[in-house]
Formats: C-alpha cells, structure tokens, sequence
C-alpha cells in the first residue's frame, strides 16, 4: 500500500490528479461548500472561550486542492476577523500537484500558508498551544496490515508477484508482532480479518501529545466503524469505480475504513476529552441546518444543487452515518 500510494517516481499522489469528476473520487469539501462552512463554526465555538486576538495555527493533513481550507478561511473571514488576525496555516502535503493547486487557490485570502511534508516535522515546529488540527479524508490513505485467523493463530495477508506471468496475489504468512488494542477484539472466528494501521495510530499519538498541553484541538473526519470488529475494507478506487487492489498498482486510489474505536481509545489514553459522532450528528450540532435555510434564502436558483449536497452530506445512507467524525480536546 505504500509503495503504490508514496513511491516518489511512479506513486499514486506523485503521479496522480486524484480528486474531482476528472479524478478517483469526491470528498465532502467538494461536495458542498457547507462542509468547510460548519468546520470553520466548529472553530469559531472553540475560539469563544479564549480571548479573541490571539496568534493561532490552524493545521490541515492532506488538504488535496485546498477547496476545505477556501472554505473555512473565506467563513472565519466573514464571521469575525479579530480570531484570525494573527493566523497562520499550516497544510501536510505529498503530492507536488496539489500542493501547485493549494498554492493558487489559497493565495487570495491573506493569511500566511507554510506547507510541510510530514506531521512529525511540523509538531516539532509548532508553539505548544492554540493549534487547531483537521484532517479529512486523510487517514484513510495511511498504510494499514491487515491479519488473518487461520488454525488458530494470526497469520499476516501479504501481497506476493507470481513468477508464472508476475500478476500480484495474496498469501498468508505466519505475524509475530504485537495487535494494537487486541483484548478489545471478539474471540477471533476462522478466516476472520483484523486491520490495523501503526502509521494512522502514530499521526493520532502526535496530535494527541500536542493536544494535552492545553488548549488545542483536533477533528479527524472519515469513513469508518466505531467498534472493534472484524472484516476486510482494503479497497481500490480508479474513476470513481471500485476495481481490484491487485491490479493497475499505482494507477488506483487504495484505502481503508478507519478504525474510530482504537483512534478514540488514543485520545482516551491521553487523557483527552474525546468526543466520537456520525457525520450528520456532527453537522446538525454545529448549525448545518440554519445554514442551509440562509443560503437557500440568498440563492433560490441554486436550490436543487444545496439541497443536494446537503442531502450527501448529511443522509444516513450516503455520507452521515458512514463518516465519523472524532473531536479531540
Ligand atoms: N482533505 C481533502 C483531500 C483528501 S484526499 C478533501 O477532503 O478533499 C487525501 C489527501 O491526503 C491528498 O491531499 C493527499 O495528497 C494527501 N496525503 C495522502 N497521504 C499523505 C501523507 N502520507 N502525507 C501527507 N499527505 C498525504
């Protein structure tokens, strides 16, 4: 997974224009500008309870063109510019051809924009309070193993070339590692599979470090399940279209859903306040409703378009229930 997604010559984001109608797939941000409207009154709700003009570091992983970031930068613009008067943006990017699309588009809104390549790099850099972390649809694009129960024991899938025409195909091979949260697992079934991903858990112990010293906080935003269970969703996506993860490596988006329940057991760990909703809970808490009565006031020629992206945003058998959102604090 992380050959084909990072390689620096022939990898999936160094090589690959990914996101949009042209692109794999469609995140919320391009659905509809709501998304990143209630994002930036969900920071507007933490910053109420500090003084106003303060310097402040809003953080995105993986801000594919920018239009979330647009979004919420344009909202806190409008709403109050005392709270970011003194802002600055920091954006975690691999691929060169978003980061040139984040450059364009983000130039306009007059806020100083640092771009880094990793998190571990940044966290070192940043101030240790008033850091506001986002991440949609980051977390899924982070490598993951996944195991298999098979008599009795664990024993790592892994993906194999054969030497008959060099086409990929899985195998089993014995795992001796440790399974991160393995007692909060059901006894295991044969065949079961349990995923896990050390990379997704290592960018959340990051955060949650830099949480803990005090006022900062975190929104990590993906599909996902929200208790410890078994199944594969290792997926490939080329057009919009599910394919085969085996076939076209490096050509295809691959993913997989996001473990909440061991993130929110992280965040737990730290001692943090952690808080674990559906999407739609999320944006109905944060005012998506009164929000979308205003711009259809505004708009009423662009009815059908709101209310449509509103509906994929919110629906509990498109996005709403399937996405989670887990808040850190
Ligand atoms: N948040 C955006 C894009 C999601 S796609 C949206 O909602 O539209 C995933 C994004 O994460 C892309 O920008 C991709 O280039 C970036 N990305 C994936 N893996 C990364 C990694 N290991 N480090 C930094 N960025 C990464």
């Amino acid at each position: 997974m992380a050959l084909c997604l990072y390689d620096p010559d022939d990898g999936y984001y160094k090589t690959k224009s990914c996101i949009g109608a042209q692109g794999d797939f469609i995140t919320a941000p391009e659905i509809s500008q709501l998304f990143g409207e209630i994002i930036a009154f969900w920071l507007i709700n933490q910053w109420q309870q500090e003084p106003a003009i303060l310097p402040r570091h809003l953080i995105e992983l993986g801000p594919g063109r920018g239009t979330l970031m647009a979004d919420i930068l344009r909202t806190l613009n409008k709403i109050n510019s005392d709270y970011i008067c003194n802002l600055t943006v920091h954006l975690v990017e691999t691929s060169p051809t978003l980061i040139a699309q984040q450059q364009h588009l983000l130039s306009s809104y007059g806020h100083t924009v640092v771009w880094h390549a990793t998190l571990l790099e940044l966290t070192a850099k940043l101030p240790k309070q008033h850091c506001y972390f986002i991440a949609n649809e980051f977390f899924d694009a982070l490598p993951i193993q996944q195991l298999q129960w098979h008599n009795q024991a664990w024993h790592q899938r892994v993906i194999q070339q054969q030497s008959i025409d060099n086409s990929l195909c899985w195998d089993l091979i014995p795992f001796q590692g440790l399974i991160p949260y393995e007692t909060y697992y059901p006894l295991p079934q044969h065949g079961n599979i349990l995923e896990f991903s050390l990379q997704q858990l290592q960018h959340v112990d990051l955060i949650c470090q830099h949480i803990r010293q005090g006022h900062n906080a975190a929104l990590i935003i993906d599909y996902g399940y929200d208790y410890f269970s078994y199944g594969d969703t290792f997926q490939a996506m080329h057009q919009h279209q599910y394919v085969s993860p085996l076939e076209d490596s490096g050509q295809c988006d691959l993913t997989a859903h996001i473990n909440f329940a061991a993130l929110a057991q992280h965040g737990h760990k730290y001692n943090l306040n952690t808080q674990l909703l559906t999407q739609a809970e999320f944006l109905i808490n944060y005012g998506i409703d009164a929000r979308l009565r205003q711009l259809l006031q505004a708009n009423p020629m662009q009815t059908d378009a709101l209310k449509s992206g509103y509906d994929r945003l919110v629906d509990m058998k498109q996005m709403g229930e399937l996405f989670k959102v887990l808040i850190l604090q």
